[in-house]
């Protein structure tokens, strides 16, 4: 099915639905959930949670926790325990280890290295307050002018590392938005890999660990889907496959706000898990169960016989009280 509609939040254009993953499919399912220890889980990550599980189960697939625990500054204390502790009582059931991206600083430093052999990577002395007066608006806030990337102005110092982008549209095959497309150098522009306080950026770290964990299969809230073409771009860089897509409608309240951690949405309640699953399957789009299951390990047979993501709705954002 053919649909062409202007997304009035990021300016790619959505063309089609269902396109192919883009990986190979000899290869055995591998997903993940990342969630940020910034706030407990809220139900806009329950959702991700619940959509990137139950679609590698279906497949037969692994599916990995990742703990992104880069940013220590806005870490809350306790919050990555509370986090798994949550999806333990909502009966997710993950592969292998948890990896905590607070472990991987060395990692990332050497990704960063190969990059700057590669001549990719550029200093920057630019201050936030500098991009914002010269930079044109981007699809994530003010496109970087360029200011640095030849090199550094007279006098000023390295404050942050950035990648080149070139001038040409990335193209993004997404499971549930569609077809995407993105100019990275005019909607983004060089973008960070080390932030000026010493931080690897999110992007650099999710792309070195996907591939360090071997994830080819990504399914996320749609609030990421304008970060997509940046970490493909890095992908392509370090010669690592691009996983196949799929981003999730971004939960947003009555009031068109978005429920995000930060905002300080309410936790869900681990004590009650079944009636927030049955909402977040709803709100996927997935059949309606005959009758309603009568406990949680009943939920889990059934949700993972029936799970479709072809079901999803295909929009950025949806209401919850819209169901
Ligand atoms: N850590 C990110 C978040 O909580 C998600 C990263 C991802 O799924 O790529 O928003």
């Amino acid at each position: 099915m053919l649909r062409l509609r202007q997304n009035p939040e990021t300016t790619f254009i959505l063309k089609m639905r269902g396109g192919e993953p883009a990986v190979d499919q000899t290869t055995a399912y591998r997903g993940r959930f990342a969630p940020s220890p910034t706030g407990p889980l809220h139900f806009g990550s329950l959702v991700a949670a619940l959509g990137s599980y139950l679609d590698a189960r279906v497949a037969g697939g692994e599916w990995l926790v990742r703990m992104e625990d880069l940013d220590r500054p806005r870490e809350v204390p306790g919050v990555a325990a509370i986090i798994l502790h949550t999806l333990e009582a909502f009966g997710f059931e993950w592969d292998g280890q948890v990896l905590r991206q607070s472990s991987r600083a060395e990692a990332y430093a050497q990704v960063i290295e190969r990059l700057r052999d590669a001549g990719l990577v550029f200093p920057c002395a630019c201050s936030r307050r500098e991009i914002a007066a010269r930079g044109p608006p981007g699809v994530d806030g003010p496109v970087y002018p360029g200011t640095c990337r030849h090199r550094l102005p007279p006098g000023r110092q390295a404050r942050s590392l950035r990648l080149r982008t070139e001038p040409g549209v990335l193209l993004v095959r997404d499971r549930v938005q569609g077809e995407l497309h993105q100019d990275l150098a005019r909607e983004v522009g060089d973008f960070v890999l080390r932030r000026a306080d010493g931080i690897h950026a999110y992007q650099l770290a999710v792309v070195v660990d996907d591939g360090f964990q071997g994830i080819n299969q990504i399914v996320r809230g749609a609030d990421l889907l304008a970060s997509t073409p940046r970490q493909i771009l890095l992908l392509q860089a370090l010669r690592l496959p691009v996983p196949a897509y799929a981003h999730l409608p971004v939960v947003v309240d009555a009031t068109g706000s978005k429920l995000s951690k930060s905002h300080a949405a309410a936790p869900v309640d681990p004590d009650t898990p079944l009636p927030t699953l049955l909402q977040a399957w709803r709100f996927l789009g997935q059949a309606p169960f005959p009758e309603p299951p009568a406990n949680l390990a009943e939920f889990w047979t059934r949700a993972r016989s029936t799970w479709n993501m072809e079901r999803v709705p295909n929009q950025y954002s949806k209401t919850l009280s819209a169901e």
